[in-house]
């Protein structure tokens, strides 16, 4: 039971533009579609926009995997190194989580590899492996473009990393080199780079045989599905046996030549501008976490300047940027419809007083129309990954802070992909457990094991 809370009918009408029709959702699909067929062929589509990068992934775990590995991961607002023991069905795993400092974030490449070198020695020594030798999966969940799967040319930086000075060079090798300044590169084999979605994927199929997609919803949103290898026409390897290959889509730059202008609202132009990758990442910037609690403030200030919340009024703190948080939004949500406590509370912290209940109640609706948008955004890209897989049952892989702590956003998917998915396909929704630690290692030890 989703809870819809009752707007005056003046907010209700200023937001319209935030309600997406299962017409609108049907045109999404059929242009993401478009779109994913033109990454899969990007030689005759140079200009394709979701780039459906092939991982060179081809095998999917079979619980069967054994042994101890290291992984990293990185990209998002967490930097963590793991150390996993696979045993059949059962897994150890020890992790520690670093801080990268804002400037390591956005200065060199040298210095964000330095950084992620030494912490991992700290976490070596900590974890007294000085004397092992261990393979190592990478979790790197920006755009990649695979050429093995122990290399990968960085295309891009997104949420909020830029690193511009190592774009076009091997991930692996700055990693490996960043490794040997350290002094540790005896105690570390890289067998895979793999991205947070692959690992969210290779995480829940370890567990699940039906599980073909991979989503994530976190800082960023990204989704990763197996295809067959005729018709992923980017790959360029061997084909060790399986048929299929996993494909990275990047769905994040959906919308980036304009494709989605038919429901994007004037927040979501000001919040790109405003981005510092401007014109890149459009359907990301309208569902992912960095971008959920941004969208709500200035949505409040929508209907502010109309005078319709606050009796018109704002406060300094309502007006500056990223001041309204996205986990936000899931606390106001959380609370029983017409308890307005948390939502009270929230708004006294920005600087707001004499709120009246119908203030609170109007707040607590926009906060539902930018969660339900990305909900059901998310439920349309994975309707057309089931419908492109052609699976009669298929279950999907997730990970992200959005969908694992948003009270709603589950629901709000399953009930608009029951709308979307064609009749007599079975799918289910998993959550994944630590898919970007487990997923890395049972990578390498796949990599370890045909290597
Ligand atoms: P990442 O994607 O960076 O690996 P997460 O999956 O934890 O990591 O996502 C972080 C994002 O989730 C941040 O943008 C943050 O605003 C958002 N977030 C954190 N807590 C919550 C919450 N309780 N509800 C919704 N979003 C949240």
């Amino acid at each position: 039971n989703i809870p819809r809370t009752k707007p005056t009918p003046e907010v209700l009408n200023l937001l319209k533009d935030l309600q997406l029709t299962d017409d609108n959702l049907k045109q999404y699909m059929k242009l993401l579609m478009t779109d994913i067929r033109k990454g899969l062929a990007r030689a005759t589509h140079p200009t394709s926009i979701v780039k459906c990068y092939p991982t060179y992934i081809q095998d999917l775990p079979t619980g069967r995997e054994t042994g101890k590995y290291l992984a990293l991961d990185l990209g998002g607002t967490n930097f963590r190194v793991l150390v996993i023991e696979l045993e059949k069905n059962h897994f150890e795993m020890t992790s520690r989580t670093f801080v990268i400092p804002q400037d390591k974030m956005v200065g060199s490449g040298k210095d964000l590899f330095d950084h992620v070198a030494a912490c991992l020695h700290v976490f070596i020594k900590e974890q007294k492996l000085e004397q092992e030798c261990l393979p190592l999966g990478f979790t790197y969940s920006f755009p990649l473009v695979q050429e093995a799967l122990n290399k990968g040319i960085i295309e891009r930086w997104t949420k909020g990393f830029k690193c511009d000075d190592v774009l076009g060079r091997d991930v692996v090798q700055l990693l490996q080199d960043s490794l040997v300044r350290r002094g540790i590169q005896k105690n570390v084999k890289i067998q895979a780079v793999i991205n947070d979605t692959a690992g969210t994927l290779m995480s829940c199929a370890w567990k699940s045989p039906y599980c073909r997609i991979g989503l994530i919803v976190g800082t960023g949103t990204n989704a990763c599905y197996v295809e067959k290898l005729t018709n992923a026409e980017m790959f360029n390897g061997p084909n060790k046996g399986s048929g299929v290959v996993l494909i990275n889509c990047e769905w994040g730059a959906f919308g980036d030549d304009g494709t989605l202008n038919f429901i994007r609202t004037p927040e979501d132009i000001q919040i790109d501008e405003t981005s510092i990758n401007p014109g890149k990442q459009i359907h990301e910037k309208m569902i992912s976490g960095m971008y959920m609690g941004e969208l709500v403030r200035l949505l409040i200030l929508r209907c502010v300047k109309a005078r319709l919340l606050f009796g018109g009024r704002d406060s300094v703190d309502l007006n500056q940027k990223d001041k309204f948080q996205t986990k936000y939004v899931s606390e106001i949500e959380a609370q029983k419809p017409g308890n307005h406590d948390r939502c009270k509370a929230i708004l006294e912290n920005l600087g707001m007083q004499n709120l009246s209940d119908q203030d609170l109640q109007n707040v607590r609706f926009i906060c539902e129309c930018v969660s339900r948008r990305a909900a059901h955004m998310c439920a349309a890209g994975l309707s057309t990954l089931i419908k492109k897989t052609e699976e009669k049952r298929i279950t999907i892989g997730i990970d992200g802070s959005v969908y694992r702590h948003h009270p709603y956003f589950h629901y709000l998917m399953m009930e608009k992909m029951k709308v979307l998915v064609k009749p007599g396909v079975v799918f289910d929704l998993m959550l994944s457990e630590d898919g970007s630690g487990r997923g890395a290692a049972l990578t390498a030890a796949s990599a370890s094991s045909s290597i």
